[in-house]
């Protein structure tokens, strides 16, 4: 690849919004938008949306002077990377969408369909926090827990396009009911939105896992219990992670990574305890924030063209 001018197209798809780019080949991005994905409008009418905005992206690189040449998608769910099929999503609504061959269809360019937390995976163990890490596990913690294993820059799929869901590790038997129907797994203790939930029901008022986490620090006890409960099963699906993959480099990101010390400090202490032969992996706070999946789409478009030029 060659040229300052070349850049690839990159959408992020989310539940409510799109985060989307036109990024150089070196990473670095000229130009950024947002849109609403309207998902109550039903998968058909976000895929139409979705080919709107990454053609209007194209044309927007063309008249700035720039060549397209390529485009990357990720969103929710379970992806199939390998056929370029969004298998299922329940925030989407996408069943069997074969959106790679959509979108290069109507770009006339190569195009890489991603899953959303694999492709911030690799834009954080490639251009973030866990760059130079080789062996990375990215875990975002937001409204639910998910994961990437990025071995030397490649996230693993798993052999359904459903690899890295960490946050169905069991955790706490008999625990809280989960999202995914079973009790006790992690992300039913550990996300934000469950921590927030679990102090609401025990204190009676609506509560953010922000608030708790402030709460805690300042020593109010049911605070304290609720966080320092979070942090364990946290800690305990870690260590199983760790035993697992063996990474040198865990990075947080999603909204509970931003409590900052008040989430690391516990819970590299507690990881430490579960961990006995294992190594200890560096944990460290995401570089990218909310724009790693949309860097990570970019980067799915470089890599199709390295791929292709094989
Ligand atoms: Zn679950």
């Amino acid at each position: 690849m060659s040229g300052g001018d070349e850049v690839v197209v990159a959408l992020d798809v989310g539940g409510t919004g799109m985060k989307c780019a036109l990024v150089r080949p070196d990473g670095t991005t000229v130009h950024t938008e947002r849109h609403d994905t309207g998902a109550q409008r039903g998968p058909e009418a976000v895929v139409g949306t979705i080919l709107d905005v990454a053609e209007g992206l194209a044309g927007k690189a063309r008249a700035d002077g720039r060549a397209p040449v390529a485009c990357g998608i990720a969103v929710p769910g379970v992806v199939d990377e390998a056929r370029g099929v969004a298998v299922w999503s329940a925030n989407v609504g996408f069943r069997d969408v074969p959106l790679r061959e959509l979108a290069r269809t109507r770009l006339g360019l190569p195009a890489a369909l991603g899953h959303d937390v694999r492709a911030g995976g690799l834009a954080e163990a490639r251009l973030g926090a866990g760059r130079d890490a080789g062996h990375v596990l990215f875990v975002a913690i937001g409204t639910g827990i998910a994961a990437a294993h990025v071995v030397d820059g490649s996230a693993a799929t798993g052999a359904h396009g459903a690899a890295g869901e960490i946050g169905h590790i069991l955790v706490r038997p008999g625990g809280p009911r989960c999202g995914c129907g079973r009790t006790g797994c992690l992300e039913a203790v550990s996300s934000a939105s469950a921590i927030g939930r679990r102090y609401a029901e025990l204190s009676g008022a609506p509560t953010t896992a922000a608030q708790v986490a402030e709460r805690a620090a300042a020593g109010e006890p049911l605070a304290v219990e609720v966080w320092q409960d979070a942090v364990e099963a946290l800690a305990d699906g870690l260590a199983t992670g760790q035993a697992l993959y063996d990474v040198s480099t865990v990075v947080l990101g999603g909204g509970l990574a931003q409590a900052g010390a008040r989430l690391f400090d516990p819970l590299r202490a507690a990881l430490r305890e579960r961990l006995t032969f294992h190594r200890e992996p560096r944990l460290v706070a995401a570089d990218l924030g909310d724009e790693a999946g949309c860097l990570g789409a970019a980067l799915l478009a470089l890599d199709t063209l390295v791929k292709e030029s094989r």
